[in-house]
C-alpha cells in the first residue's frame, strides 16, 4: 500500500487524514483544534471508531504530537502505513507556483513572501508545514496549492481594471481558490458522463462554507468566481462576496470603521451570517421554513447570486455540458440547488425536483431526461485529490 499524509493547517487547528492512494480511501482522520487556546482537543477517526481526546495545545508542535500519540495509542501504527509523503494544503501560491511543488527551505521563504497576499491563510498554513517537516524529517513534503488549477484563466479574466503598474508591483489579480476541489469534481464529473475531461466544458459550484464557482473548458479553469483573496464572488457563511467596493469607502467615512474592522466586517460578519443571524444552511432552511423573512431573503439572495454566475459562465464558456454542486451545501441541500436552478430553462438547464430531493453519498444526475444540460452532483474529496498529486510530484522528481 502506498499512502499519503495530508495536512490542513490552519491558525488554531490543524485537520489531517491519511489516503491511501491505491484504493482512494481515507485510512484514518483526525481534526486538532483550539491550539494556542485554553481547551485543546483532538477527535482521530479509524476503522469506523471516534477517539476525542482534550490535552494541552500551546501551539502546532503540541498539535502534531497529539496527532502522532493519537496514530500511535489508537491505531493504525504510522511506520505501517507505508508512508510516501506529506501533502500539505497551502493556500496561497501566488504568480510564482502553478503547480504542486515538493517543499524546500527556499520554496518557503518563497511562500512566506506570498503570506502578504494571504494574511489569514499562509502563515498558519506555513506553521503547519515547518513542524511537519521536523516530525516526519525523512519523508518528501508536498504544496499543493488552492490556487494552482486557476493558473490557466487568460488575463482578461484575471485582470483587474486598475492602474496596471500598481497591480503589477503588489500582484494584484484573481488567483481563485478551491483549485483542488474544482479540479477533483471536474475530472469525477467527466468519468459519470463517459467523456474525456478534456472533451467537456463545466460549471463547478463549491458550496461549503466558502464557496466559490468555476468555469473549466476541457478540463482547464478559464474563471473562476473568487478574486485576489477567498472573498469575492459569491454569497457565503460568514463572507459577502461581491460587493461595490466604494461600500468600504462609504463606511469607513460615515460609519468610522478603519481597515481591521472592514475586512472583519466582510469575512467574518457578512454572507448569509450578516444577513440573518444564522451561518448554517440547514438553520436557514428552517427558520425560511418558519417563516423568518431575513433568513428567506438571505436564501434568495445566495441561491440568486449562484444563477448571475451561471449565466455569467455560461456565457464565457458558449456551450455548457454540465453544472457541477459540491461541498458541503452543493452536495447536501436539495433546497438550494432547486432554488438555484430554478428558471434557467432558457439556458437548457432543468433539474427533475424527485431527482434532486434524493439523498445519496454517489455521484448522480438530477436534471430531466431532456435537459441538454447535465446537472450533477459530486461529492468533492479534497484530500484525495491533494495526496495524489503530492505522489505525481514525488515520483515524477
Ligand atoms: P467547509 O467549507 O467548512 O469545508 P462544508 O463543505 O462542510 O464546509 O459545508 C458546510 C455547509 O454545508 C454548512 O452550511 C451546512 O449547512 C452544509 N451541510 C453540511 N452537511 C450537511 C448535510 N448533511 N445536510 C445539509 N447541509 C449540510
Amino acid at each position: 500500500m502506498s499512502a499519503v499524509l495530508v495536512i490542513n493547517s490552519g491558525s488554531s487547528s490543524l485537520k489531517y487524514q491519511v489516503v491511501d492512494t491505491d484504493s482512494g480511501e481515507a485510512v484514518a482522520k483526525g481534526l486538532v483544534e483550539r491550539i494556542g487556546e485554553p481547551g485543546g482537543r483532538i477527535t482521530h477517526e479509524t476503522g469506523g471508531a471516534s477517539y476525542v481526546s482534550e490535552p494541552d495545545l500551546a501551539d502546532h508542535t503540541a498539535a502534531m504530537e497529539a496527532m502522532a500519540w493519537s496514530f500511535a495509542t489508537h491505531g493504525p501504527e504510522l511506520g505501517s502505513l507505508g508512508l510516501v509523503a506529506v501533502g500539505h494544503r497551502v493556500v496561497q501560491g501566488g504568480s510564482k507556483f502553478r503547480g504542486s511543488t515538493v517543499l524546500t527551505e527556499e520554496v518557503i521563504e518563497a511562500l512566506d513572501e506570498l503570506s502578504v497576499l494571504a494574511p489569514l491563510h499562509n502563515p498558519a498554513n506555513l506553521v503547519g508545514v515547518r513542524v511537519a517537516m521536523q516530525q516526519f524529517d525523512s519523508l518528501p513534503h508536498v504544496a499543493i496549492f488552492d490556487t494552482a488549477f486557476h493558473a490557466t484563466i487568460p488575463p482578461h479574466a484575471s485582470t483587474y481594471a486598475i492602474d496596471a503598474r500598481l497591480a503589477e508591483r503588489h500582484g494584484i489579480r484573481r488567483y481563485g481558490f478551491h483549485g483542488t476541489s474544482h479540479s477533483y469534481v471536474a475530472r469525477e464529473a467527466a468519468a459519470f458522463l463517459g467523456r474525456d475531461p478534456s472533451e467537456v466544458n463545466l460549471i463547478t459550484l463549491h458550496l461549503g462554507n466558502g464557496a466559490s464557482a468555476a468555469a473549466i473548458r476541457g478540463g482547464v479553469s478559464v474563471d473562476t468566481s473568487m478574486g485576489l483573496t477567498p472573498l469575492e464572488g459569491l454569497v457565503m457563511g460568514t463572507r459577502s462576496g461581491d460587493i461595490d467596493p466604494a461600500v468600504l469607502f462609504h463606511l469607513a467615512r460615515v460609519a468610522g470603521l478603519d481597515i481591521d474592522q472592514l475586512d472583519d466586517l466582510l469575512n467574518k460578519r457578512s454572507g448569509v451570517l450578516g444577513m440573518c443571524g444564522r451561518q448554517d444552511m440547514r438553520d436557514l432552511d428552517a427558520a425560511a421554513a418558519a417563516g423568518d423573512q431575513a433568513a428567506s431573503l438571505a436564501l434568495e439572495t445566495y441561491c440568486y447570486r449562484i444563477r448571475k454566475y451561471i449565466g455569467a459562465y455560461t456565457a464565457a464558456l458558449g456551450r455548457v455540458d454540465a453544472i457541477v454542486f459540491t461541498a458541503g451545501i452543493g452536495e447536501n441541500q436539495a433546497s438550494v440547488r432547486g432554488r438555484t436552478t430554478s428558471g434557467l430553462e432558457a439556458l437548457g438547464i432543468s433539474v427533475d425536483p424527485d431527482l434532486n430531493a434524493a439523498r445519496s453519498k454517489a455521484v448522480r444526475d438530477i436534471a430531466t431526461a431532456s435537459s441538454p444540460v447535465r446537472v450533477l452532483v459530486v461529492p468533492t474529496n479534497e484530500e484525495l485529490e491533494i495526496a495524489r498529486d503530492a505522489v505525481a510530484v514525488v515520483t515524477s522528481g
